[in-house]
């Protein structure tokens, strides 16, 4: 049955249900290699870098399961100059970093806004284009999408979290500043407006079934998505989830076992499904493992998103515990995480943008 499923070029509904619940390890095995294979025939076996620069932990929403909800009264709230931010971009093409991306706390106020209009005109400017440069900044206005597109943008990656509006209401507070159908309007602006766009959910969230997990890689296609930076749940103790989670004995290690291998199905089935879309390994897999970010490489990712971050901020920056890295700076990141795509065999696409090859510029 399962070499059956393996060898259909197309999966149906009902396929991916059946592969999202194997659990033995030589089923598990065959998956991953199957995924490895459409991985390496559609996207290659390079990993491309996306250097995470982490600019500021404000934010003006509240998620449930996040360490900087704007509820945590606990943290120290920064805000990177432009004078840091362009140091670290700096920094990601001298070392042949393809791409760097912006991500922060969720903020609308002006001074951001314009802090990121400014920082797209002096990346565009610096490196004549060639780098590549995604935001992770949230929900915005359309004009605000579009204004950054024009100034240089050309990727954005938008999780939706999960793709059923009534999971979603759970892990969010029900107000205005956290709204499904806005979020996932958000993903068709930005299609509209020629970015490559990204999205994703968290994996093993207390009351996910797996038919949302499903659900979820259907909704990929759907939406026509060009990349996808999913990862597991992993739970920040200074959070109404993380709290309820501890309390309903969901992080155990048990637990966290099963979430980092869901994770890993989730990256193969999305991988067999969707074929030449680029797929994140993301760092929550390493909070879960130390070699989460390999086995997500083995299970059909092709993408790694190093943390350039300042050492002097990546503390602050916690969205959940066990957040690796904390102490090294971007050098140890690079030399560490090289060293790790080249032991299971692949190569970085250092200086290359490697753009997802799903993604076609006329759309
Ligand atoms: N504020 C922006 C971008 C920064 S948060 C936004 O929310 O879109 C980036 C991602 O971190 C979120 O999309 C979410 O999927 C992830 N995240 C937050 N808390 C997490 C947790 N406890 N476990 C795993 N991922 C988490
Ligand atoms: Fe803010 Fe993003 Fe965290 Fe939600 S997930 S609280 S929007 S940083």
């Amino acid at each position: 049955m399962l070499n059956q499923i393996l060898r259909k070029d197309e999966l149906s509904k009902d396929d991916l249900l059946y592969l999202i619940g194997l659990e033995s390890e030589s089923d598990l095995e065959l998956l991953f290699k199957a995924a490895y294979e459409v991985k390496t025939r559609w996207v290659g076996r390079k990993a491309y870098y996306r250097g995470l620069i982490e600019m500021s932990n404000l934010c003006l929403k509240n998620c449930f399961y996040c360490g900087i909800r704007s509820g945590n009264h606990q943290v120290k709230r920064f805000t990177m100059s432009r004078e840091e931010v362009l140091g670290l971009v700096a920094w990601a093409e001298r070392n042949q970093y393809g791409s760097v991306t912006l991500q922060s706390g969720e903020r609308n106020d002006l001074d951001f806004i314009e802090l990121i209009d400014d920082l797209l005109s002096e990346i565009g400017q610096i490196e004549g284009g060639r780098l590549g440069v995604t935001l992770c900044l949230g929900e915005q206005r359309p004009e605000t999408y579009k204004r950054w597109r024009e100034l240089g943008a050309h990727r954005y990656l938008l999780r939706m979290e999960t793709s059923s509006p009534e999971l979603y209401r759970r892990i969010h507070p029900a107000d205005r500043h956290h709204d499904f159908d806005y979020r996932r309007q958000c993903l068709s602006v930005l299609k509209g407006l020629g970015y490559q766009v990204g999205t994703g959910v968290m994996i093993g969230l207390p009351g996910q079934t797996l038919e949302n997990l499903v659900d979820d890689i259907i909704f990929y296609r759907q939406m026509d998505i060009d990349m996808i930076g999913m990862g597991p749940y992993v739970v920040h103790q200074d959070t109404p989830l993380g709290r309820q989670a501890v309390a309903d004995g969901l992080d155990s290690p048990d637990q966290r076992r099963r979430r980092l291998d869901l994770s890993l199905k989730m990256i193969a089935l999305t991988r067999l499904y969707l074929k030449n879309v680029n797929i994140a390994a993301t760092t929550a897999l390493q909070a879960l493992d130390h070699l989460g970010r390999e086995k997500g490489l083995l299970a059909g990712a092709n993408i790694l998103m190093p943390i350039i971050t300042s050492r002097e901020y990546r503390r602050q920056y916690m969205l959940y515990d066990d957040k690796p890295c904390l102490d090294d700076n971007a050098d140890q990141c690079r030399h560490c995480l090289s060293g790790r795509v080249q032991a299971i065999g692949e190569e970085v696409g250092f200086g290359l943008r490697g753009d997802s090859p799903h993604y076609s510029p006329a759309a």
